[in-house]
Order: C-alpha cells, then sequence, then structure tokens
C-alpha cells in the first residue's frame, strides 16, 4: 500500500505478511542508521529501498526501533 501526500512527505508501508514498517520521508533525516544496521533490508540503491524479504522480523524491529528520528515505525 502506497499513499502519497505530495513530493516532500510521502509515507509507505511495507510488509512481510507478519511485520510491517511505515517509512514517513519528511521525518527521515538521513542519519543513515537503518542502512548501516541492516543493509539488505534498507538500502537506498534498491527499489523498493526497503525489501522485508531479506531480513528476519526480529532484526528488522530492531533496526526501526533504532531510528533516530521516528521516520521508521511499525504499523
Ligand atoms: S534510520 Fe531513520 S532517519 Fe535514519 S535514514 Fe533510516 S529512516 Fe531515515
Amino acid at each position: 500500500m502506497i499513499t502519497v501526500m505530495d513530493k516532500n512527505d510521502v509515507t509507505k508501508h511495507y510488509s512481510n505478511g507478519e511485520v510491517i514498517v511505515v517509512w514517513q520521508s519528511a521525518k527521515c533525516i538521513h542519519s543513515g542508521n537503518c542502512v548501516k544496521n541492516l543493509k539488505p533490508v534498507f538500502n537506498p540503491q534498491q527499489k523498493p529501498w526497503i525489501q522485508m524479504d531479506k531480513g528476519s522480523s526480529g532484526e528488522i524491529k530492531d533496526t526501526v526501533a533504532k531510528c533516530p528520528s521516528g521516520a521508521l515505525s511499525i504499523g
């Protein structure tokens, strides 16, 4: 499911059937923490940039919890 508010404020949902990750672009401060923590899943060089099948639900939840801005959350 993708909800587009405007170009600079996009909310996207990614699911592996078990966990839903919500990403709010307007809150992202591009710290790169998520990429450093779990690059197979969170990698801006791939499309979509979050690939839920490349990590375990536990790893994904841990990484979401470390997002400093709250841009990533569990839906
Ligand atoms: S950890 Fe959060 S704020 Fe940092 S790049 Fe990832 S989504 Fe954006």
